[in-house]
């Protein structure tokens, strides 16, 4: 991987955005990685009138098809509180939010919030390995392309940025026939087996397991949680992803004057992803 932050852009900085008689126009917004976090940020920004080109590799381990897309203040805790508070207008605006109510160990009911990943996941971008990035640009295979850069490749964002420390922690997630009722159960201290509709016409699985080291004995203490939730049919879906994850958080930084990167949404990409797309572009694209 090739990393530019050559000063030879900066020249091509000013003129590329200027018509010939001198009315300034707006950059395009290219965005590495069609996740959760490079979705959300085009979504945002076209709401807002900037135009927005997604690319994205297909990378098999990305994080978000997996996500069931559920939230709640409490899970946020105090650390993402702000994130929390910045993205649930964003979420709603942009997907709107659908109340999810799972019944607990106790026989209760207790009310989640949920975005699912097929309404938020760009429907179409451009089918492509990002191979160089630079301040203002960013390079395929077979094209160079100039404007604002977001970088939003998961856990692959250390290509781009050496010095970031980044880790990819596996879980996985199924798909069953059928719909059945909600469930939420509890498997230890912040973590939850859950059972609930995510898309029309199956029953979504996931129970919070994320390894560094991913082995089948993982995958068959998922399958095994599901059963006992009464789950015992041949699963129609495997999710498979890497979580990623920052020391001390998640991450959001200015890597030059034309390009910035986002990532570390750990298990709250929906929040995170949403609250940075705000931020991009209100906080440094129309600043
Ligand atoms: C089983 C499971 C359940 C989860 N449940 C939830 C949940 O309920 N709620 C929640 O909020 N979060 C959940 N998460 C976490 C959430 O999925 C992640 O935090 C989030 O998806 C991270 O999004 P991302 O866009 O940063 O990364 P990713 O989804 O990994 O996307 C990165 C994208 O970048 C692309 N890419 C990388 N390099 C390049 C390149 N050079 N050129 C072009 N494209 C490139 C990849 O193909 C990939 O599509 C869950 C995760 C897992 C695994």
């Amino acid at each position: 991987m090739v990393n530019r932050w050559a000063s030879g852009s900066l020249a091509q900085r000013g003129q590329a955005n200027r018509l010939s008689h001198g009315a300034a126009i707006m950059p395009v917004l290219l965005i590495v990685g069609g996740g959760l976090f490079g979705s959300q940020a085009a979504a945002y920004a076209r709401s807002r009138g900037i135009e927005a080109r997604v690319f994205d590799a297909s990378l098999e381990g990305a994080a978000s098809p997996a996500a069931a897309g559920l939230f709640k203040e409490a899970w946020a805790g105090k650390r993402l509180a702000e994130h929390y508070r910045r993205a649930i207008p964003v979420l709603d605006r942009l997907y709107g939010i659908r109340g999810v109510t799972l019944k607990n160990d106790d026989g209760e009911d207790e009310s989640f919030q949920c975005v699912p990943p097929s309404a938020i996941l760009e429907k179409k971008p451009v089918l492509a390995k990002v191979t160089a990035v630079g301040d203002g640009w960013l390079e395929t295979e077979s094209q160079r392309h100039e404007g604002w850069v977001y970088i939003a490749a998961g856990i692959w964002c250390q290509q781009f940025l050496p010095e970031l420390a980044i880790s990819g922690k596996a879980g996985a997630a199924f798909a069953f026939p059928g719909e059945q009722p909600g469930t939420i159960h509890a498997i230890a201290p912040g973590r939850q087996a859950i059972a609930f509709v995510r898309d029309p016409g199956f029953t979504h699985f996931s129970d919070g397991t994320a390894e560094r080291d991913y082995a089948q004995e993982h995958e068959q203490a998922t399958l095994s949680r599901a059963a006992a939730l009464g789950l015992t049919d041949t699963p129609v879906m495997r999710f498979w992803g890497y979580r990623p994850y920052t020391p001390g958080g998640p991450v959001f930084r200015r890597i030059g004057e034309r390009t910035w990167l986002a990532t570390g949404g750990r298990k709250m990409g929906t929040i995170v992803g949403a609250s940075f797309a705000c931020r991009l572009v209100e906080n440094e694209l129309r600043a």
